[in-house]
């Protein structure tokens, strides 16, 4: 049995909808007799079919593997070896389309082999050049490639784009009108046709590039990937500022005011409790309720009311003593809803994609073809060496696309991650009701035990 086997990274699904369809298509004209195909990143050997071809492959049934590129099957040297280890024991050929490798004969083993450290070699070279790029853009006191809304990069340096000036400069005094991320974003909306999320209109707000700073990502730790911080250098640009110092106060002043007045604009008659089923008591083990009461003051508090302690003429009895304030049930949620965001990512950091441009694929890709010539001349040997040049300094330059898969993570993980963002986008940007079957997906129990929270169970 002929196999043809397809693979294409998430970003490279993302960015183009045909690589996978044409990687198929030109698999089927090569007479197999089956198609197997992942999504999923090079490094990453658990992919379905992948290991479904592998379990083909011991059973003696495969004649031959089709594949466009050896590293479609895999990123990794020592997979690459075993798998033609398997192949060779059990009289089956591998047949990449674009590269020229015959592993039956030792020296097309050999190759085969190099191919393989040559993809493998990519993978930590690519990445060690990220790392390389943001180093010395920071050096430089470069501006990031992508410039937030409202600036052009020229020359490495912030420029306000002249289009957007007065738009920028309303949008801002439209959030400082409003005072609410989700007011402000369906104003501009409707205003300029401008679409931010509120979260992403925050950050925007925040952005240190708007008050005249460069800010720069840290060097990312692969263990404590998470720690990121934002390193800025200040006054980069001070003739090419958005918000002034005063405006930025009162931005940062009305999102922490939000942040601590939950709730002033709902009424005790209208207040939907968001933990509704969830909060369970520690002395019976029955549901608590949320109970308001109005202060002198106006300001109403509201806290667990345990229902067998409340019901005391039923005979039944509870120790649970105290209340446990609202506040303190929030805090504990979103602590736990952090530090599950955290192990996620941490897990999720260990099957990352490699980030590529198609330019460096394609020098690769032309690379590893010269390379698969046997007994090269000179001619060729140089035009390797050409290659490479190429290959080192379109790396250098930053030319690497940033996988958007994992940028999406990145931003989930941050959202997640910082309390400030969650409050706000959960508790304004959100309604009651969207709280409540949020908190219903995510949480399992929160059982409180006088003031404190003393177990937060999460369904994830
Ligand atoms: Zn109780």
């Amino acid at each position: 049995m002929i196999i043809g086997y397809a693979r294409v990274s998430r970003k490279e699904q993302a960015e183009n909808g045909n690589a996978f369809k044409n990687q198929k298509e030109r698999l089927l004209k090569a007479n197999i007799d089956k198609l197997l195909s992942d999504i999923g990143s090079r490094t990453d050997d658990n992919r379905k079919d992948f290991l479904k071809l592998k379990q083909l492959i011991e059973q003696g049934v495969v004649s031959k593997i089709v594949v466009t590129r050896v590293d479609r099957l895999s990123g990794n040297l020592m997979t690459l070896l075993e798998l033609a280890e398997l192949c060779d024991r059990l009289n089956c050929q591998i047949s990449p389309l674009d590269e020229i490798v015959d592993i039956t004969t030792a020296m097309g083993l050999l190759q085969y082999s190099m191919t393989g450290a040559i993809s493998a070699y990519n993978v930590r070279l690519i990445r060690q050049k990220i790392r390389q790029g943001y180093q010395a853009r920071q050096n430089r006191k470069a501006a990031n490639p992508r410039p937030p809304y409202g600036y052009l990069v020229i020359k490495e340096k912030y420029v306000l784009n002249p289009k957007t000036i007065d738009i920028c400069q309303d949008m801002i005094y439209i959030y400082i009108k409003e005072r609410s991320l989700s007011k402000a974003t369906k104003i501009i909306f409707t205003k300029y046709e401008k679409k931010w999320s509120p979260a992403g209109f925050r950050n925007w707000l925040l952005n240190p590039v708007l008050r005249g700073h460069t800010p720069y990502k840290t060097e990312q730790n692969r263990t404590r990937r998470l720690d990121t911080i934002e390193e800025i250098i200040y006054n980069t640009h001070p003739d090419q500022i958005l918000l002034s110092n005063q405006q930025y106060e009162m931005v940062k002043d009305i999102i922490n005011y939000n942040k601590t007045h939950w709730g002033k604009n709902s009424q005790a008659t209208t207040w939907v409790n968001p933990f509704v089923g969830l909060l369970k008591c520690w002395g019976c083990g029955q549901t608590v309720d949320i109970i308001h009461k109005k202060r002198k003051s106006g300001k109403i508090v509201r806290y667990t009311n345990c229902r067998t302690r409340n019901n005391r003429f039923l005979g039944l009895t509870c120790e649970q003593k105290g209340v446990c304030y609202i506040e303190t049930i929030e805090k504990a949620l979103t602590q736990a809803l952090i530090n599950k965001a955290i192990s996620i990512a941490n897990l999720a950091s260990e099957f990352e994609d490699i980030p590529e441009s198609p330019t460096i694929l394609n020098l690769r890709s032309q690379i590893n073809q010269l390379k698969s010539i046997p007994n090269a001349n000179p001619a060729i040997t140089a035009a390797i060496e050409e290659l490479e040049r190429q290959l080192v300094q379109a790396q250098s330059e930053g030319d690497i696309f940033e996988d958007n898969q994992q940028q999406l993570k990145k931003d989930l993980v941050k959202v997640f991650q910082d309390p400030v963002l969650w409050n706000t986008v959960l508790k304004h940007e959100l309604s009651p009701h969207e709280l409540r079957s949020l908190y219903a997906r995510f949480v399992e129990k929160i059982v409180v035990k006088g003031k404190e929270v003393v177990e937060v169970q999460l369904t994830i």
